[in-house]
């Protein structure tokens, strides 16, 4: 068997040859004579010609070759006279594995809408669009993991369920086998958690950020990628339920080895899907986003502006625009003003720094101000945040009062990283569908996940 891509690679290797290949047909047309059937084999965007000779076929034995029907094709590998291709095969022998009922198919014509295609999510991965999508998250991922591997890091695996619920990122699910219907009480009339699975509480993690730290106290560099889960109510393009999140966290970094660590990685990504799916970015371009291409060499080509908070509520105030939402210092920025500093002041990629510490996770450290920590959010056209991260603050006395002042409990384990041996360390997570979105230039992040989840959606 050969798949479609092997032959585009190298088509002189396979011209006069006769070959096996198997597909799903996107489209029959013809006459009388001859036949053409494309077929898509999902290893690439590119259709692959069949050209069916009526000398040698009855019309009748093509008449379930029909969109979406599933083929095994041999024939000999030819250059092609016709345009729009560079080979075909000429078919002397073929099977079909399954019909689609035209009638019943619903992926008849290009160019449905995206909506449209949410609504039949299990089938979406067949069109072009989609499988462009996945084809490029699969690079990105494996650019992920090659990008910390060839650096040194170590691909940590934190908990998915986990018990502390002072990560602090967002709502969590609770995880139970708790029976809802007849929930075991205390005396005070509190549901009684001893009896449920784990003895305790827990949820679906919402990071792996504090179980990070003490893989990075132990291992130098570690990073972690896998799936995160918030309840957050945000019904955006940018926010999924269950969305996947990479996490490095490094020993010994200090804030700007953090933000250098950031820009390296997040442009070694877009290289690396720009290099390795230059033909589902194109066909992207074209369809969605004639800017793309240039959007991402801008982006590769150009240092990241570094500008700490203060700095960024000063130019918005000055800039005499007026936001949806009011800008002060203090105020959590919201997308509008990410995007504003981003897309229309600087017309670059922004990393904010030394936010203050009352919009801030506790774990960030503070800056000898008092009032502000060393966070890093980096910001990116189209998207807003695509990264959150800073240098965690070290000092088992700053830290402890910080706890303390939030009134958080069972954070024992994670303060002996500041007891034991304590060092400067940073950190930052990269939402993963966020770079997707930006590689592929799609607008809503429910389309470059499989499944994705959201309020009121969990299909499949
Ligand atoms: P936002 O303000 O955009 O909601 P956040 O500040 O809650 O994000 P962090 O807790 O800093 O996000 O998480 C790190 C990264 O994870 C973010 O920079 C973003 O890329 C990604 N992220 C956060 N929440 C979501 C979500 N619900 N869906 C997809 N990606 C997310
Ligand atoms: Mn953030």
């Amino acid at each position: 068997m050969t798949r479609i891509r092997d032959i585009y690679a190298d088509p002189d290797k396979y011209i006069g040859q006769t070959i096996d290949v198997r597909g799903w047909v996107r489209t029959r047309r013809g006459n009388k004579h001859v036949q053409f059937v494309a077929l898509n084999d999902g290893s690439t965007i590119k259709n692959l010609q069949i050209v069916f000779d009526l000398g040698k076929f009855y019309e009748e034995m093509l008449k379930a070759v029909t969109t979406g029907s599933s083929l095994h094709v041999q024939g000999l590998l030819v250059a092609s006279q016709g345009k729009g291709q560079s080979v075909e095969i000429q078919a002397e022998e073929f099977e079909i594995y399954g019909e689609a009922n035209p009638e019943k198919y619903p992926l008849q014509k290009k160019g449905h809408s995206l909506e449209f295609l949410r609504e039949i999510a299990h089938l979406r991965p067949r069109t072009n669009t989609f499988g462009a999508v996945l084809r490029i998250r699969h690079a990105l991922a494996y650019a992920v993991h090659k990008f910390f591997n060839d650096k040194g890091f170590y691909y940590f695996h934190t908990p998915l369920i986990t018990a502390s619920d002072c990560e602090g990122a967002g709502a969590m699910f609770q995880v139970t086998t708790l029976n809802l219907d007849e929930l075991p009480l205390t005396e005070n009339g509190e549901v009684d958690y001893t009896n449920d699975f784990f003895g305790r509480q827990a949820a679906l993690t919402v990071s792996g950020q504090l179980e990070g730290e003490l893989g990075a106290t132990a291992l130098g560099c570690i990073y972690t990628f896998g799936p995160t889960f918030r309840a957050e109510n945000s019904n955006t393009p940018r926010h999924l339920s269950e969305f996947w999140m990479i996490e490095p966290e490094m020993a010994f970094y200090e804030i700007a080895d953090n933000m250098d660590l950031a820009e390296e990685f997040i442009k070694y990504c877009i290289n690396y899907a720009l290099e390795h799916c230059a033909d589902d970015i194109e066909f992207l371009s074209e369809h969605f986003d004639k800017e793309l291409v240039d959007r991402l060499k801008f982006v590769v080509n150009n240092d990241f502006v570094r500008l700490p908070y203060t700095e960024g509520v000063r130019i918005l105030e000055e800039s005499g625009r007026k936001f949806e939402f009011p800008v002060y210092w203090g105020v959590d920025l919201a997308s509008e003003h990410e995007r504003y500093l981003v897309e229309e002041h600087f017309k670059k990629p922004v990393i904010l720094t030394d936010y203050p510490k009352e919009i801030k996770a506790f774990y960030m450290k503070l800056n000898d101000d008092g009032k502000t920590v060393r966070a890093m959010d980096v910001l990116f056209p189209k998207i807003g945040e695509i990264i959150g991260g800073s240098q965690r603050e070290e000092s088992l006395e700053k830290l402890q009062a910080r706890v303390d002042e939030l009134g958080l409990e069972g954070m024992d384990w994670y303060l002996d990283t500041r007891r034991f041996g304590t060092v400067p360390h940073s950190g930052f997570g990269l939402g993963f569908e966020r770079l997707v979105l930006f590689v592929t230039g799609m607008q809503n992040i429910r389309d470059v996940i499989p499944f994705p989840r959201y309020p009121n959606n969990c299909e499949y």
